[in-house]
């Protein structure tokens, strides 16, 4: 058994829509199929706007939803044929009706929850589901929608739950199996459809897993039904040297273990969610990232070893942080500082400790959320306002709008890290910080957005500099 997980730009437009329907069908003659799938590319964000819109009184809100309403019976019409049309017509018309009214209450009380606002964000893939169905039953292929707030059974951090995997490994066995909804006397000619990216807690609420969560709803199932591989079908060629967005024809990295890409993707590579690899890599499920535009194209494979010599270098980054500096005396306060400023740290999202590691250094930092760092510094300082008073702390700094850069290498020792600090220099890019990550020679650079592209390029360009482009291919 296979799942097969399809994100949102492989579903974008009918083309691409009918496109994921017939791979879909092809893999169906070599083995049982569950398919995850996303929202239609931008439903997702649409749907914020308009929580936005609605909770500031603002009437657009209607406007997207009408546009989201005319983009899912345009696919309906194109798509699905009779006699199943009516039938996924009812299904949108149920969700679309029921988005209109809640954020009709979202616009009269002018407030949304993040609990009110994860009982929205799923909608996006409820109606691409519901397309899924009603077009692989028009292709002629038996499916059923098996919806993941069923079976994915999570704690109310609403935006970002937590898996409770013990109660969801025993559910999605029982939905898949105990129930019988998987039949398995249909010659493997059935598909189940899974709404990725949702769940719900103990109470029965819906939350949702965070943005671009359906690879995590993939990785979860394959892992509970033991399955022989997921496979998440993308719009580009697997993991690459970098973002085709801002370098030019990247390099395919072939093979990698799950720890490289979950850093390389916490590091803030979006190919793939950075916690899809914990279930998979306790039950050793091989994960494929592929391409739905390239459907014969190898894409890259994560197992838990590599099992050649494939060379790794990426270059990756994050951008809306802030880089905060807490600079102190050398006392013996340092480790109490230190652990308190821990115990803040821990409540705010996206935020990384740099270089705090030996509490004798003069200054502790740290990067942060751009939409949270006001917030978090005036939190810091409340705590350490005695510690101001005295000196102890001699300053705490703040430097909105910065990116982090990071680098990649799987073979050791193959770049110079003084090279690349004097092509930057050469370029007059001003570094804020750079910081090794744990224990290995790669490192981060922080450095002001606005050069975010540019670094990115002159590093990749270093890190390759004289490659042909076999470079990066497993030869094993
Ligand atoms: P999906 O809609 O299929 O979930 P995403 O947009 O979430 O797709 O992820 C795919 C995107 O990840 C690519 O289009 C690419 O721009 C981006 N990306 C960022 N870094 C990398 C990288 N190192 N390798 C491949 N893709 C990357
Ligand atoms: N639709 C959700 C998002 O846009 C989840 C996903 O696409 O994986 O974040
Ligand atoms: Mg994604």
């Amino acid at each position: 058994m296979k799942v097969l997980k399809f994100g949102g730009t492989s579903i974008g437009t009918v083309e691409r829509f009918s496109n994921a329907v017939n791979i879909i069908k092809n893999k169906l003659h070599e083995d049982e199929i569950v398919v995850v799938l996303s929202a239609i590319g931008g439903v997702t964000d649409r749907l914020i706007k308009s929580i936005e819109l609605a909770s500031r009184g603002e009437r657009q809100y209607v406007n997207i939803l009408e546009n989201i309403k005319s983009i899912h019976f345009n696919f309906l019409t194109q798509l699905v044929h009779e006699p199943f049309r009516k039938e996924t017509a009812f299904e949108l018309d149920h969700v679309i009706s029921t988005l209109y009214s809640k954020l009709r209450g979202i616009f009269l009380v002018k407030e949304a929850s993040k609990k009110t606002k994860d009982s929205i964000l799923p909608s996006g893939e409820y109606l691409s589901n519901s397309l899924l169905i009603g077009a692989l039953k028009s292709a002629g292929i038996n499916s059923r929608f098996f919806d993941s707030k069923n079976f994915i059974r999570t704690d109310s951090t609403f935006g970002e739950a937590n898996v409770n995997f013990e109660v969801t490994n025993k559910l999605i066995n029982e939905y898949f199996y105990q129930q019988g909804r998987f039949p398995q006397s249909l010659d493997g000619k059935f598909v189940a459809v899974v709404n990725g990216f949702t769940g719900s807690d103990d109470e029965g609420n819906l939350t949702t897993l965070g943005r671009s969560g359906s690879d995590y709803t993939a990785a979860i199932i394959g892992a509970a039904l033991k399955v022989d591989s997921v496979e998440i079908w993308t719009d580009v060629n697997g993991v690459l040297s970098a973002d085709p967005k801002i370098v030019n024809d990247p390099f395919p990295i072939r093979e990698l273990d799950y720890n490289e890409v979950a850093e390389i993707a916490s590091f803030g590579a979006k190919v793939i969610f950075p916690k899809s690899m914990e279930p998979l890599q306790k039950e050793n499920i091989p994960l494929v990232i592929l391409n739905s535009f390239n459907p014969e194209g190898e894409g890259t494979i994560i197992r838990n070893r590599r099992t050649g010599e494939s060379d790794i270098r990426v270059v990756t980054s994050m951008k809306n942080l802030s880089l905060v500096m807490l600079e102190k005396q050398n006392s013996k306060e340092s480790l109490e500082i230190l652990s308190r400023l821990l115990g803040i740290l821990s409540r705010h999202e996206l935020t990384y400790l740099l270089n705090g590691r030996t509490i004798l250094q003069q200054s502790i930092s740290f990067i942060t959320s751009s939409f949270t760092s006001e917030e978090l510094i005036k939190e810091v300082q409340t705590e350490f306002s005695k510690e101001l008073k005295s000196s102890v702390i001699t300053k705490i700094g703040l430097i909105n709008n910065v990116a982090v850069v990071s680098i990649f290498n799987g073979k050791k020792n193959q770049y110079s890290t003084n090279r690349i600090f004097e092509v930057l220099a050469a370029n007059k890019i001003k570094i804020h910080l750079f910081f090794h990550r744990s224990c290995i020679e790669d490192i981060s650079i922080v450095i002001d957005e606005k050069n975010e592209e540019k670094v990115i390029n002159l590093i990749h360009e270093e890190l390759y500099r004289n490659e042909t482009k076999s470079f990066g291919v497993n030869v094993a």
